[in-house]
């Protein structure tokens, strides 16, 4: 039998293991950022081209490299950073494993333009798919200059596979502050296609939290600190009323690298408890400082993960230290931390009014004018003010029944109906009654209302008094802009402004103000993290988060006339026993049914 095993060839090696380094243009950026800061820079320009497709450039202030270095420093494993097994154990700098540039170079066209400061001028290479092209001496200042053109030219399965500019630019964002975070004392400035999109002088933690995601957050945040002997945890956690439906204010570092871990947030999430309502994060920017030794960041190639030796003991810690943060700053509602805390509204300080949810609806609405009796089972939106029903309306609750269309099983026209425990609306039909659930009625009306508006193109808006303005975080905006089109077909008046923000000046007629940023915040958190049913149907998704934020919640207290309105509005949807999550909106109980029961 002939020998079948051979050796791959060098270049092909090098892509096979670039693709666990470099997955997109964000790897990228990451490992080239990371360079720098191990270089000693105090400043560093980070320069992207079409999201990163085109072009990535970092320029550093760092303690650049000699030409010899320069070379080797794309070979496999050529790292100046350890030289041991025993150093990986001990690591303090972002990389170590030498594999990011020759990654880089096996994918993309690099030029390198590099000057330590013991030469007085630099050395400029160029590499493509892992091959030097070229090498010249050149003037440079001190540091580093890195360009990364054309990424996975040379793999076109790869390129294709990338996402559009938004999401990658997203990623790279992310990458971004990750460094910028953990390293408040370097000057950072980021362009994009020309534009300028971050530029965060040297600062302390507080204004470098504030340089990145707005000013407004400087009063959001509470310190932590707290030492051990095992781990120290310092940094910030965000007020729990400024908590969001958004991931993405959740940061932890473990000595000065960011990662990612469950089990910590767990812990976090823990000292909020009681803080924050359901399906809200809490908000933090925490620095974990422990003996190398006691961690392992070797475990994955992007080095987000960690292991840690005493994870048990870090959990209690950090979680004990959020809570003292927050009952220092009086945030908790008792310095008890033992004792159960259930609450999801700060306490009331004195003489402070409880305000009764306000529910807007409209008293005159009348299902039974001419739009509706041309359309009876569909519904056309909010109907202005008209007259009084008339006694021949031809408008019948069919679809309760399964009997023969002329039996509609309810009165033509309900007068009556009460409200059982805050959540069920009773109405007596011909045969029998039905028993709505009023959250899900309402959703039901509100999805189909803006469905219709996004199909019909005729979405009403209400101009608002007081514009909204929205300032988005650089990653977040594109996200939103990138809806804008299905926004302003629901009614939103809405326009960019500024570098990353919208400003809203009217919305659909059937939102309140309070809900608009909340909205906004899950439809971006969602079209982030692609969930299926945004990404196949965003429309549909769209119509369903709004009608959920804008609906009538269980619990709140109706009015007749709100609950003969809602009764009329759900009738008049194209599917009003359904509920947007597929549970019934009503239970119809039968004339028949009752009296078996009475037999
Ligand atoms: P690692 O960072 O794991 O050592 P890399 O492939 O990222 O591996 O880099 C290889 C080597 O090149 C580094 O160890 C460092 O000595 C050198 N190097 C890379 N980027 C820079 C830079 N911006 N400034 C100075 N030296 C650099
Ligand atoms: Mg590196």
């Amino acid at each position: 039998m002939p020998n079948i095993i051979h050796l791959l060839p060098d270049h092909v090696a090098n892509q096979i293991a670039a693709g666990e380094v470099v997955q997109r243009p964000a790897s990228a950026v990451k490992e080239l950022i990371e360079n720098s800061v191990d270089a000693g820079a105090t400043e560093i320009q980070l320069i992207v081209v079409d999201s990163g497709k085109t072009l990535i450039q970092v320029i550093d202030n760092g303690s650049g490299m000699p030409a010899e270095d320069l070379e080797k420093s794309f070979e496999r494993h050529a790292t100046s950073k350890i030289s041991s097994a025993d150093d990986l154990f001990s690591i303090r700098t972002k990389g170590f494993r030498g594999e990011a540039l020759a990654s880089i170079a096996a994918v993309a066209q690099v030029e390198v333009l590099s000057r330590p400061e013991e030469e007085d001028h630099g050395m400029c290479l160029k590499i493509e798919g892992s091959q030097i092209t070229s090498r010249e001496p050149a003037p440079a200042p001190v540091g580093t200059n890195f360009q990364v053109k054309n990424l996975f030219y040379n793999i076109p399965a790869r390129r294709n596979f990338l996402k559009s500019n938004a999401v990658e630019f997203k990623h790279i964002i992310d990458e971004f502050e990750h460094v910028a975070l953990a390293h408040p004392n370097i000057h950072f400035t980021l362009l994009h296609n020309g534009s300028e999109i971050m530029n965060l002088p040297e600062a302390v933690l507080r204004q470098r939290i504030s340089g990145i995601f707005g000013k407004k957050y400087n009063e959001r945040l509470v310190p932590v600190e707290e030492h051990t002997d095992v781990v120290s945890v310092s940094g910030f956690i965000i007020k729990p009323e400024f908590a969001k439906k958004t991931r993405g204010d959740q940061f932890f570092f473990v000595n000065d690298r960011f990662i990612k871990n469950g089990y910590l947030h767990h812990a976090v999430s823990a000292a909020f408890e009681g803080l924050v309502s359901h399906g809200v994060h809490p908000g933090y920017f925490l620095f974990l400082t422990l003996d190398p030794q006691r961690i392992d960041v070797n475990i994955h190639p992007t080095k987000t993960e960690v292991k840690f030796e005493d994870e048990k003991v870090i959990y209690a810690m950090l979680r004990s230290a959020i809570k003292h943060s927050l009952g220092q700053f009086n945030i908790s509602p008792s310095l008890d931390f033992d004792s159960e805390i259930q609450l999801s509204v700060p306490p009331l300080t004195k003489g402070q009014n409880i305000n009764p949810p306000i529910i807007e609806v409209d008293p005159n609405f009348n299902p039974f004018a001419e739009d509706s009796q041309k359309a009876p089972k569909t519904y056309s939106g909010y109907q202005p003010p008209a007259a009084p029903p008339s006694a021949g309306s031809t408008y019948e609750w069919t679809q309760l029944s399964t009997q023969a269309e002329e039996e509609a099983p309810v009165e033509k026209n309900p007068e009556v109906c009460i409200q059982l425990n805050k959540n069920y609306i009773l109405s007596p039909l011909k045969s029998g009654m039905a028993i709505i659930h009023q959250q899900r009625a309402h959703e039901r009306i509100l999805y189909e209302d803006y469905l219709n508006k996004l199909e019909g193109g005729t979405a009403a808006s209400q101009q608002m008094l007081f514009p909204i303005q929205m300032i988005l975080s650089p990653a977040d905006a594109p996200i939103l802009l990138e809806q804008i089109d299905i926004l302003r077909g629901m009614g939103f008046d809405i326009e960019p402004f500024g570098h990353n923000g919208v400003v809203i000046q009217g919305i659909p007629l059937n939102m309140k103000d309070s809900e608009i940023e909340s909205s906004l915040e899950q439809l971006i958190e969602d079209a982030k993290n692609f969930r299926s049913e945004f990404s196949l149907a965003p429309q549909d998704w769209m119509a369903k988060n709004f009608a959920r934020s804008g609906a009538i919640k269980s619990g709140v207290a109706l009015e007749k006339e709100e609950m003969l309105h809602l009764i009329h509005q759900l009738f008049a949807c194209s599917m009003p026993m359904m509920g947007i999550d597929a549970k019934p909106t009503l239970i119809h109980i039968e004339g028949d049914e009752l009296s078996k029961r009475f037999a």
